[in-house]
Parts: structure tokens; sequence; C-alpha cells
């Protein structure tokens, strides 16, 4: 282990996207120093604003992130201000030597931690980061020639080609804590939390933010889903998948712990396991992207959809989508599954961010701000790879003119409706044979079970076949302008 210790000076261990205790390189760095853990909101940021989901979720992680912290002798310190600012309070009220932080990979928090540890550094404070998102740092996988990846699979290959990730490290089994006479916020003070109205029930009954809960999850899936994973993956009515994104996105797990994990489960198929550790290589990728294209968040990865004719947005077919009242029921049961648990199945985000685009012709920066402000799991790499994959403009991304038509895919993917039932109850009586496409039921059929379209549940907002021919042909036009 790489101790920093200078003596017995006290060490600041700065946490931000690295909310956890376990496999924490810098918290180990402490080693057995006086050490100070402190978190800042920083007021004066140049990131994006976390959502409001995402608000919610932080408050609770760093609650637990303290318990976890005195549980070792410590506490979290929290502080808001520029984060210079408060750095060199902190150090002059402790008279610490030296500050530590796991990495961050978007290319907008490097920048900002570049010119932190350089403004350090010339005040002679020693500073050292080290890694833990990721499973490498993304300069590290090229191709032959050098350059970085703009496809998925040679990018898997090399990973998995590769050196084998780190193994975890162990958690310091006792912190010499350094912070007795340091003042902290109280984290109610920055209204993290919703209040009027408190949407955050739903998330509250789903969630469990913090590394315990991580670990859970983690638990939860070895021991069971992961035994078929390659394929129930797709199936939103059944609980198939891991749902550690959002403990990903808040650090409260590494990459490193869930591959290590994974290879050490007994009696899982070795398909299943090779499956969901290209899911998880799908976020390093993203993370590779971004790193590399900084704008992808808001910027077309492939320029030529800077042609595409996206009219102007539609303001209430743009909130029939976000409210879950498209009158297509695999798209509200996705929208409505993401506003209730700040979380929506892979497959189903595919669904609702295709019909955003191509079926109401909205923009895919639309879809992404929404998911953003909306999602636990909001990712800046992820969230802008993946609606730019869809949109059919990122790297490697689905072809445009592959339009998910979402009566098959909800046919195909929730074959006994379960997860329709579940998100949009008031169809939970209509016949299986019309669930993902109830105007098509004789009108005797909707009167037996209660159900009045335009009344109880949406009719279409938008025709599927003439919504089709229209994506189809301003694609067209963008081929032709490119
Ligand atoms: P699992 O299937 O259990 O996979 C394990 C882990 O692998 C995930 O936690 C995630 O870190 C990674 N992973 C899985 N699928 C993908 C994928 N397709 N792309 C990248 N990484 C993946 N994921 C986010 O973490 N944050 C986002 O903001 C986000 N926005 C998305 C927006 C759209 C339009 C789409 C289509 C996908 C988005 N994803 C995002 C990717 C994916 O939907 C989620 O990572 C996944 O649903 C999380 O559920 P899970 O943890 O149960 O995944």
């Amino acid at each position: 282990m790489n101790v920093i210790a200078d003596g017995n000076k006290p060490v600041i261990v700065w946490f931000r996207n690295d909310l956890r205790v376990q496999d924490n390189l810098a918290l180990c760095a402490a080693g057995a120093a006086p050490v100070i853990c402190l978190y800042i909101e920083d007021e004066k940021s140049p990131l994006r604003d976390l959502g409001g989901a995402q608000r919610w979720w932080l408050h609770h992680s760093l609650n637990a992130l303290n318990s976890s912290l005195e549980a070792l002798g410590s506490r979290l310190v929290v502080r808001r201000g520029a984060v210079n600012d408060v750095l060199d309070d902190i150090i002059a009220e402790t008279g610490a030597t030296s500050v530590v932080w796991n990495r961050r990979y978007d290319p907008a928090a490097i920048a900002v931690d570049t010119e932190i540890k350089s403004k350090l550094k010339s005040n002679d404070i020693s500073v050292r980061s080290f890694d833990g998102q990721l499973l490498h740092e993304p300069t590290r996988i090229k191709t032959g020639g050098g350059t970085p990846f703009k496809v998925y699979s040679p990018f898997w290959r090399a990973l998995n080609a590769g050196q084998e990730p780190r193994e975890p490290v162990p958690t310091p089994l006792k912190l010499n804590d350094g912070s007795q006479r340091l003042a902290s916020e109280r984290l109610e003070d920055w209204n993290l939390l919703p209040t009027h109205p408190n949407w955050a029930g739903g998330m509250q009954n789903e969630w469990t933010p913090g590394e315990t809960g991580a670990h859970e999850r983690l638990e939860i899936f070895l021991d069971g889903p992961v035994r078929g994973y390659a394929d129930d993956r797709n199936i939103p009515g059944q609980a198939s998948t891991s749902k550690l994104s959002p403990h990903l996105a808040f650090g409260e797990i590494t990459p490193f712990q869930i591959w290590h994990a994974s290879s050490s489960v007994k009696d899982a198929p070795a398909r299943d396991v090779e499956v969901f550790r290209k899911e998880v290589a799908w976020r390093e990728f993203a993370y590779h992207l971004l790193y590399f294209f900084p704008k992808l968040a808001t910027d077309n990865f492939n320029a030529s959809f800077d042609a595409f004719p996206w009219g102007p947005t539609d303001p209430a077919k743009l909130k029939a989508w976000q409210t879950g009242q498209t009158g297509y029921p695999i798209v509200d049961a996705g929208m409505r599954e993401l506003w209730q648990t700040g979380w929506m199945h892979n497959r189903v985000r595919m669904i609702v961010a295709s019909f955003l685009i191509k079926h109401l012709m909205i923009d895919w920066r639309e879809g992404e701000t929404w998911f953003w402000d909306t999602l636990v799991d909001a990712c800046p790499a992820n969230n802008s790879a993946s609606w730019q994959w869809v949109a059919g403009s990122g790297a490697d991304a689905a072809p445009y003119y592959r339009i998910f038509n979402p009566i098959l895919q909800g046919e195909k993917f929730d074959p006994d409706g379960a997860y329709v039932k579940r998100f949009v109850p008031e169809l939970k009586n209509v016949p299986l044979k019309f669930l993902h496409h109830p105007w098509d039921a004789p009108r005797e059929i909707l009167d037996a079970v209660g159900v009045r379209l335009g009344t109880h549940y949406p009719l279409p907002v938008v025709d599927h076949i003439m919504a089709r021919d229209r994506a189809l042909e301003a694609y067209k036009e963008t081929r032709g302008a490119a």
C-alpha cells in the first residue's frame, strides 16, 4: 500500500464520486496519519449540476458514508463553498500537508482537479490521486494504431485480453481521526431532499444508498439472477439485472469489486458471467469515448447528424413522453418506472429513447436532459453515450434506420405483460392479446374491463407507421446533406 503520510501531519481525503470506505486507495493512503475525510459541495463548480434524483441519493449516501467512517473511528466533514477556498481553510485550520483523492474521468472534472492540484502544489501541499472508478485508465486501452477506440467489440477484446484488473484493496481497520476541532455543516441545510412535494417516496422504497446497499445488491445478484443473465437481462418484468448502476455512479462500489466478485461465483454459467462483464465494460467504453470526446452530452459524435431536421420540440408531446402518457404501454411503463423509482430497465431505456427521437422527432438532447434530472444513476458518460447510440449519432451506434416498434418490443420483451401491468395499472385487466396495443381491442372488450381510451388511458400520441416513415424520410435528408 502506498502510504503518503508525512510524519504525524494530517492528510485530507477529499471524497467526490467515491462514497465508500472499501476498496478506497485514497483513504488507505492516509495510513496511520490523522485523517480528515472531507466532502465539498462546490458552489463554483463548472460541472453539470446533479439532477433532482441524484441530489436525493447524495444526501443519503453522504449519511451512509459518515456512518461507515464513524465505525472506523473517524467521520465525514461536509462544507460548502468554492473548492479551493474550502481546502485552504481546512489546511489552515489543521496544518494538513497533503491532500489525496480518487480520480474522476470526465474531462470537465479532470480540468477542475488539474487546476486544484497545481494550486495546492504551488503552496507546498503534496497531492496524490488514485484509481477506483474505472478498471483501466481511458488512455491505457488503445487500438493497434495507438488511437482511441470508436467501436465497442474491439474495445472489449482489448480490455479482456489486457492486464487483469487489480484486486480490491483491504479496508483500513481503524482511522486516526484528525477532524476533532473542525466544524462540519448540517446536511439537512443543503436542501438535497425534495420537500414540496416530496416525490421521493418510490425511490425510498426501492433503494438503499450507500455501500452497504451496494454490496447487498451485488450479493443478491450473484446469488441468483446472474444465472440466466445473458438471456433474461432483456426482460424488464423480471428482477434479472444487478441494479448496481446508481451505486457505481456514486462510487459506493468499484468495478474492481464487481469484476472479481463475479469471477468467484461458483455455479454460474461462464456465458452469463461474461455477458455481465461485457455490460460493465460498456460503461468503460462510454468513459473512454467521453474522455476523448468531451462534448458527448451536447454535440453529435457523428457530425453529419448536425444536419438532422429535428423539428421544434412539441411541448405537449414532450410532456406526454415525460409523464408516461403517450398511449404506447411499454413506453409509458418505462417513463413511469423512471419517475417512481429513479431507474429504468435498459431494454426499456432503448425503447423510450427511440420513441422520443424517432416517433416524436424530438432532439435526443431533450431526452438526455430529462434522464439526467430523473435518473438516480445519471452518469456523464453512460447517459450521453447511450442517447447518442440510440439516436444513431454516436460512436458504434445503432443505425438510425433501426426504429424500434413499441408494440413488437412490448410483446417480445414483456410477453406476460408483468411490466406494463405494474407501471400502467389502469391496463392491468386488458387481455394480453391487446395489452401492448389497446387501441386495437374491440370496444366491448375494453368496456368489460372498464377502460375507455382517451379517458382512462390515452390514445396513441402518434401513429406508428406514419411516424416511422417520417423518421426515415428525415434520415434520408440528413444523409443527403452529409
Ligand atoms: P446491469 O445489467 O446489471 O449491468 C451492470 C452494470 O454494467 C451497470 O450497472 C452499468 O454500470 C453497466 N451497464 C449495463 N448496461 C450498460 C449499457 N448499455 N451502457 C453502459 N453501461 C452499462 N447507465 C448509467 O449508468 N447511467 C445513465 O445515465 C444511463 N443512461 C442511459 C440512457 C439510455 C438512453 C440508455 C439506452 C441506457 C442508459 N444507461 C445508463 C445504460 C443502462 O441502461 C444502465 O447502465 C443499466 O440499465 C443499469 O442497470 P443495472 O445496474 O441493473 O445493469
